[in-house]
């Protein structure tokens, strides 16, 4: 198994065990102690998981406490595509040319959103992945199809600096594009399961007035 794979599996089985020690991850990947290190190492410097002693545990989002007024005003909103309550670090606020603000619970909804309002989008803001902290858009780097969906499907994950998106697609695969890279990713996506709108959120409760 290469070692993104096993990055990938082994985020996605700590996700569902909440913690999990040294010795369940050597023996389950039949690897060295070392090499489990090195897994460790690397999804905590990209806050995948964190490290405890003797293993690790997963990462409660949204952890962070400065952000915590913010996100108890976030958590009374809904997602204009989805209607899933937005978190601080996939948050995608749309301001359009009237003026009123749209929130979406993620990079995928809030490109969703964008296709679909189209040029009545004046201006889009995005939290960066790693921070949580909002910036343009149009001048993010957006990772597509990355091996962990945090939110939407197919996941759409944003980052501020160009070097953080690199460095996160290395252990979590996707592709990474700018800001077209990532309106086009998903209008493809859009018309290959459903020319009415996006596949993955239809099955949510929406407003159809
Ligand atoms: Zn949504
Ligand atoms: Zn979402």
């Amino acid at each position: 198994m290469k070692a993104t794979e096993r990055r990938k599996e082994l985020v996605s089985w700590l996700e569902k065990a909440g913690t999990l020690s040294l010795s369940e991850m050597v023996a389950y990947f039949g690897v060295s102690k070392m090499t489990v290190h090195r897994d460790l190492d690397w999804l905590e410097q990209n806050q995948a998981l964190k490290r405890i002693h003797g293993g690790a545990a997963r990462i409660e989002r949204p952890p962070s406490q400065q952000q915590e007024n913010s996100f108890d005003r976030l958590s009374q909103i809904k997602c204009l595509i989805c209607n899933r309550p937005p978190s601080q670090q996939l948050l995608y606020i749309i301001t359009l040319k009237n003026g009123a603000q749209k929130v979406a619970c993620c990079p995928h909804c809030g490109i969703s959103a964008h296709l679909m309002l189209g040029d009545q989008v004046a201006t889009a803001l995005t939290a960066d992945f790693l921070s949580g902290r909002l910036h343009s858009a149009q001048h993010s780097y957006f990772i597509m199809d990355g091996v962990v969906a945090y939110c939407c499907k197919p996941s759409i994950l944003t980052f501020d600096s160009e070097e953080m998106a690199q460095r996160f697609q290395k252990g979590f695969g996707g592709k990474i594009g700018r800001f077209n890279d990532a309106m086009a990713f998903l209008k493809k996506d859009m018309t290959l399961h459903d020319p009415e709108g996006c596949a993955h959120c239809a099955s949510a409760p929406r407003n159809d007035d």
